[in-house]
């Protein structure tokens, strides 16, 4: 495919604002594309070139942008300096300088998509001295041969700013899009969805879509890589979705937990349970294969070199050959037998001094979960069957250890291991249904956490995105942020929905920060995947997640976060806590743990009123 092509697809793309036509064009896109683009082209319309557990970017730093643009534009460094200030945007920068451009290089001819995801992985991946040299002159090369309308779509890969808002739900349902004509007579599909029952065509073709969009998901979920995704069904049609098994060096989304406010809650869902301390650490995901150790973050980054007392404690004490297991890594004193507070686990993030720092606070890590053993997916198999397995490879360890758990079925017991928890500076607990399987990349009361701020009257604090701000008034004016405008994730319609104008909490310098990283996603219109009444001064690319405590949740007739009969939820009195740098947005609370954290709030004060009624009555 000519990259011509692709980039009437990313205009066509960048100018809708609705999900479903973006998901109709994008499976125009994918169908179009032979079996070999189809994977790059996944990649491209995200902004990137791999898989992002590989967590290799782009990246030229912009001074270099400018400097290629220049040159290959016969333009000086300073225009282009000046232009950008004037455009704000480095692509339009590009359109307008190679527009006017005197004559084309003689070596330029017609660039296809193979040639710039090509020349994009090899600005990626280089590194080294010399590598800053060897990135301009392949963008540069790329720039040669492109026309305007191209060089400002490949000029915004290296500087991050492609912004199609298409999100992995998205990607899927197009594949889902593409193929669920030729497979509604499928046996299974055929076993599953009855047509007769369905009213009309458009109806049983959206059943259809939605079981292909779920066998194309529960892949996703063991193989979170939808280029190599697109790149099978094309090959090898849906069915070849069957080769894709856990690999050692892939990671396995991870599986998240629900909250319920009380014991007695959480009895009556899973009945007789597991509960288990919950430790405030890091989450890894551990992938061994003989004496190859490799870990990833609760994003799925690669971490392996930030912890290189857990490879060792892998390597000493786990002594099966391969196996894919979860815990937390926190910092503990082995001297006092006590947790350091969560302070000190924290400064781990830090790239330098890494060394000193494992040994000076070194990790412990409790394991809670494991997906893979021996050549074997165990996750399917019961979490209590799974539990053993976690016992048998942990037993023995110093510094790698099963997490601490009771099992039981009387609320009383939670309770009285909460305190102990709670006392020994832990966070709270977390309970597991024992007959459960992992369920990989869902919220689905297979585990239940319960955490101390529940209790109080007032509910959990809430991980929302931003999407927008409003500019500095008053003492604010000196500063050019005023309010954040932030959203909550709806997972069923793939989009964020706002919950909440926040004006207060910031400490002066998260302030400062929230400036300039929100600064660096800019955008001029309402980003697709958002679905907002209110219009802020500006929008931004949903993209960091802020922890945030409020007095209640209210109705509300504004914000569009469980909208129901023109009114939404909204959050009372919402202060900023801290960055979650560890959540993409699609990570933080859902519409729906909102919808329930309403309800559970509701029955709360309830119950407290009922108390002091009955007391009143009695006295
Ligand atoms: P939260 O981050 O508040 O949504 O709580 C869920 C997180 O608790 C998981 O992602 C784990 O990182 C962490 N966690 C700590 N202890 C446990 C445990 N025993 N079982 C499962 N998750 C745990």
């Amino acid at each position: 495919m000519q990259f011509e092509r692709l980039v009437d697809y990313f205009e066509r793309l960048e100018n809708t604002s609705s999900r479903i036509e973006m998901i109709k064009i994008l499976s125009e896109l994918l169908k179009e594309a032979s079996a070999g683009e189809a994977k790059k082209i996944v990649y491209l319309c995200q902004g990137k070139v791999l898989p992002d557990y590989e967590g290799l970017e782009i990246g030229i730093g912009e001074k270099f942008v400018e400097e290629a643009i220049a040159t290959v534009s016969g333009n000086r460094k300073e225009n282009v300096e000046k232009e950008y200030k004037k455009e704000g945007d480095l692509g339009l920068v590009a359109e307008k300088m190679l527009a006017k451009r005197k004559q084309k290089s003689l070596f330029s001819q017609k660039l296809s998509v193979d040639k710039v995801y090509d020349n994009l992985l090899k600005i990626a991946k280089s590194t080294g001295q010399k590598s800053q040299d060897v990135k301009i002159r392949l963008l540069s090369e790329l720039l040669n041969s492109s026309t305007p309308r191209e060089a400002k779509y490949i000029i915004r890969f290296p500087i991050g700013t492609l912004r199609l808002g298409i999100g992995d739900p998205t990607i899927m349902d197009a594949l889902a899009e593409i193929y669920w004509k030729e497979h509604e007579n499928d046996e299974d599909i055929k076993n599953r969805i009855k047509k007769e029952k369905y009213k009309d065509e458009e109806e049983f073709g959206r059943r259809v879509r939605s079981l292909l969009r779920e066998k194309i998901e529960a892949k996703y979920n063991i193989h979170p890589d939808l280029g190599e995704i697109a790149d099978i069904i094309k090959k090898y049609g849906i069915e070849g979705l069957e080769k894709i098994k856990i690999e050692h060096g892939i990671p396995i989304r991870p599986t998240l937990a629900e909250r319920l406010s009380s014991s007695e809650d959480i009895i009556k869902k899973i009945g007789k349970c597991a509960i288990e301390a919950k430790y405030d650490g890091f989450r890894l995901q551990i992938h061994k294969k003989e004496n190859n150790v490799i870990i990833f973050s609760r994003r799925l980054e690669k971490m392996t070199q930030m912890f290189p007392e857990i490879v060792k404690a892998v390597r000493e004490e786990i002594k099966v050959k391969e196996v894919i297991f979860e815990g937390e890594a926190l910092a503990y004193n082995e001297n006092t037998k006590e947790f350091y507070p969560f302070q000190i686990t924290i400064q781990r993030k830090r790239k330098y001094d890494i060394g000193k720092m494992s040994e000076e606070f070194p990790l412990k890590l409790f394991v809670f979960d494991v997906m893979f053993m021996e050549g074997k997916n165990v996750m399917g198999m019961p979490f209590k069957e799974r539990r053993k397995i976690v016992e048998q490879i942990t037993k023995g360890g110093k510094n790698i250890v099963a997490t601490e758990s009771i099992i039981t079925e009387s609320p009383r017991d939670i309770d009285k291991y909460f305190n102990e928890c709670i006392e020994r500076g832990l966070e709270g607990i977390v309970a597991k249904d024992l007959n459960a399987p992992y369920i990989a990349g869902a919220r689905k009361f297979a585990w239940i956490k319960l955490k101390r701020s529940y209790r109080g009257e007032l509910s959990d604090s809430v991980d929302v995105v931003i999407v927008g701000y409003f500019k500095g008034r008053g003492l604010r004016a000196k500063f050019g942020l005023g309010a954040l405008l932030t959203a909550v994730y709806d997972k069923k319609e793939d989009c964020f929905k706002t919950i909440a104008k926040i004006g207060s909490g910031f400490k002066e310098e998260q302030i400062e920060e929230l400036e300039k990283i929100l600064s660096e996603i800019k955008i001029d219109k309402k980003p697709a995947r958002v679905i907002s009444r209110i219009e802020p001064d500006v929008w931004v690319e949903p993209k960091y997640v802020i922890e945030v405590v409020a007095d209640e949740i209210t109705k509300s007739p504004i914000h569009t976060a469980g909208m129901k009969k023109e009114e939404g939820l909204a959050l009372r009195f919402p202060r900023m806590i801290s960055f979650r740098r560890d959540k993409k947005p699609e990570d933080c609370t859902t519409v729906e743990e909102i919808e329930r954290m309403y309800i559970n709030q509701k029955v709360v004060n309830l119950t407290e009123t009922e108390e002091r009624i009955d007391g009143d009555l009695t006295v």
